[in-house]
């Protein structure tokens, strides 16, 4: 390897040792006599010290050579020092230049220049170099590590279904063609169809964490056409208030999760996880409408974004950042929702709410084939074309329900970042294909 050690596995009290340290050249600092290097690796900086009398003329033609964000492999001597950063410092017997970066760089990567958004997401590959950038990334792939240990220790089953599909689950306007040998398919807006015939199946509890598309033609900052989402589903539920129990847990115990792990780059971020209040309050429609209708506000049959931040204020004050809204106008909601029979009008669907801002919806599920179809017709929607999702209600199917979550939100909303393309490497929207 052209490494034997990150930053981070080097202290002061191996003085005396050698080692080999690989990484980015992020300063060049010359003042004649001494030179120093400031190396970046995965894990943070090595300052590297070349005193011009104590080096080899190789290692200082070598430092005449450098240009910023090149990458070099420096193998020396740990020597204390009160002097650097990190309490030592890496005297060089040999540098070697393993890829000279071209100059100037299409970006700042020491973070004092801020760059546009366009600018970072073009060089997305220098803009990860970043430290808050990376801790960005860093925390994310800390958030899937929370909610897949949470799933677990739950006993839910972790799949994979399919993203190329001959229906969508909600609704046409949002769907991708692709051409499918010789006919049309879709890009799947959700898992929604197939968890939920897994649900008569023996994996009666599963959870998937994968891409899912939508033709959003919105520009927003909490929308893209190609996002994570977070899913599950459960059968043999008593009601919803099963489903808004494991929501709930999930995302508390993955905040927790995220904010024990994850401190090194919380500091980095200069940010901190706040843990929403429990239990969450589960507010039905009609009362949010009303509370929002006393603060002023006139509200249709579903809340708009709008009205989603207004209720985020109320709720705030109320010491609340977390909160379910249930009992949606049937109408406003998918076919596989299912509807109340003791409040016509109404379903057993729930929205998870966070910092004033819709993160998941979900709800119980309709399990009665016959009710099923007439939800599907109602909503304009032609049975026929969903006959392999039906059938696995015909033949046992337990009455179950589940949620969808959109994790990138939940990233973003958890470290109070601005905009969900923070939180996506390679993001996709309206006018971003590449890179
Ligand atoms: P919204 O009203 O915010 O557009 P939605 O109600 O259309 O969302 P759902 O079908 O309920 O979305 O999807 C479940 C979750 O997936 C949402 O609560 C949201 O967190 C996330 N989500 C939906 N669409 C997108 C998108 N285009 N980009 C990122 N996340 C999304
Ligand atoms: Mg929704």
């Amino acid at each position: 390897m052209l490494r034997t050690h990150y930053s981070n596995q080097i202290s002061p009290d191996m003085d005396g040792e050698t080692v080999t340290v690989a990484g980015w050249v992020y300063e060049l600092r010359d003042f004649g006599g001494v030179k120093f290097i400031i190396l970046r690796d995965r894990q943070g900086y090595i300052q590297i010290v070349i005193p011009r009398k104590r080096v080899s003329e190789d290692v200082l033609e070598t430092f005449g050579k450098l240009t910023k964000e090149s990458v070099v492999s420096v193998s020396g001597t740990v020597k204390k020092s009160d002097k650097a950063k990190a309490g030592f410092e890496i005297l060089p017997e040999k540098i070697e230049v393993l890829n000279l970066a071209e100059t100037p760089l299409p970006m700042d990567v020491s973070g004092k220049i801020e760059s546009e958004m366009d600018t970072r997401l073009d060089n997305r590959f220098i803009d990860l170099r970043q430290d808050k950038v990376r801790a960005i990334f860093m925390l994310r792939d800390l958030f899937l590590t929370g909610i897949r240990n949470f799933m677990k220790e739950n006993q839910f089953v972790e799949i994979n279904t399919p993203k190329i599909a001959a229906a969508g689950a909600e609704g046409g306007a949002s769907l991708f063609p692709v051409q499918y040998f010789d006919q049309w398919a879709f890009l799947t807006q959700s898992p929604q169809l197939y968890k939920q015939m897994l649900m008569a199946s023996s994996l009666d509890k599963v959870f998937e964490i994968g891409p899912a598309f939508r033709a959003e033609p919105s520009d927003t900052s909490r929308h893209l056409s190609e996002f994570t989402s977070f899913d599950f589903e459960m059968a043999y539920i008593s009601d919803y208030n099963d489903v808004m129990d494991l929501a709930e847990n999930m995302l508390v115990e993955t905040l927790k999760y995220v904010k024990k792990n994850g401190k090194p780059w919380l500091e980095i971020l200069e940010r901190d996880i706040e843990i929403p209040k429990t239990p969450f309050p589960r507010i039905k429609f009609e009362d949010a409408k009303g509370m929002l209708e006393s603060d002023g506000r006139r509200v249709g049959n579903d809340l708009s974004t709008e009205d989603e931040k207004a209720l985020g204020k109320i709720m705030a004050e109320k010491g609340h950042i977390a909160y379910f809204i249930t009992d949606y106008p049937e109408e406003e909601k998918p076919f596989y929702i299912m509807e109340n029979d003791e409040n016509p009008g109404y379903s057993f669907a729930i929205d998870l709410d966070y910092y004033g801002e819709e993160l998941a919806s979900g709800g119980q599920r309709e399990h009665r084939y016959n009710r099923l179809v007439s939800r599907m017709k109602k909503k304009n929607l032609d049975p026929k074309n969903f006959e392999f999702y039906l059938k696995a209600f015909k033949y046992g199917m337990p009455p179950h329900g589940g949620v969808g979550l959109g994790f990138e939100r939940m990233v973003m909303k958890a470290l109070n970042l601005k905009n969900i393309r923070e939180v996506v490497l390679f993001p996709r929207d309206q006018w971003r294909l590449v890179p």
